[in-house]
């Protein structure tokens, strides 16, 4: 079986929990002196087995990874781990979960080797966000229900407001660029600038 390390939990000596999403599960399982082992770290792709004769849970066996050609790259595997630990604790509460998710990571894997991480991580997120059903495309402030003006706040799952209505905000983005972002899935009409504000916006929580 294959999956994604999301999570690591350190139990008492060096023992773990760790966290695995599979094309079908979100798994949670055993490892004895996994801290030793140093394959098991957050984003590894890896092939495993699952022993079943746990007592507690079920454990992780017979690991192997699979490698990325861009894993040496730091500034690349920082965003990408970033990322894993953000879906990690998307899915916290959920067992079985739709292979949208794996396939979203084997998508976004093959993409880190050449394309920028910033980009990939917003245009994942879109589809994320299409795929739950929790992508507004309606241009009005969430807030008030107004129509937006030429410039907008946006807050947690990407939700657009007037600058108004966000007491706190500091910066914004223009409306008509953000919403053509995220309506195809693809960051290529924001500047680096909007990258970095909607990234920034998307490492508070999916
Ligand atoms: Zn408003």
């Amino acid at each position: 079986m294959q999956g994604y390390i999301s999570g690591i939990v350190k139990l008492k000596n060096e023992d773990i929990v760790v966290k695995i999403i599979t094309k079908s599960k979100f798994l949670s399982l055993y490892r004895f002196y996994g801290i030793r082992h140093s394959i098991i770290n957050i984003g590894r792709k890896i092939d495993f087995e699952i022993d079943y004769s746990g007592i507690f849970m079920p454990r992780l066996r017979n690991i192997l990874q699979i490698g990325f050609e861009w894993e040496h790259k730091y500034d690349r595997l920082y965003f990408w781990q970033s990322f894993l630990k953000l879906i990690n604790k998307h899915l916290q509460d959920t067992n079985e979960i739709s292979s949208f998710y794996f396939d979203l990571l084997d998508e976004m894997s093959l993409k880190f080797q050449k394309q920028n991480p910033y980009r990939i991580l917003l245009d994942s997120y879109a589809k994320l966000l299409e795929f739950e059903g929790r992508k507004i495309l309606e241009i009005k402030c969430f807030v008030c229900n107004q129509n937006l003006g030429e410039n907008s706040v946006i807050v947690r799952s990407f939700l657009a407001a007037h600058k108004s209505c966000i007491p706190y905000s500091l910066e914004s983005i223009n409306t008509k660029t953000f919403f053509d972002f995220l309506k195809g899935n693809r960051s290529i009409c924001l500047n680096n600038a909007e990258v970095k504000y909607l990234l920034n916006i998307m490492l508070e929580g999916l």
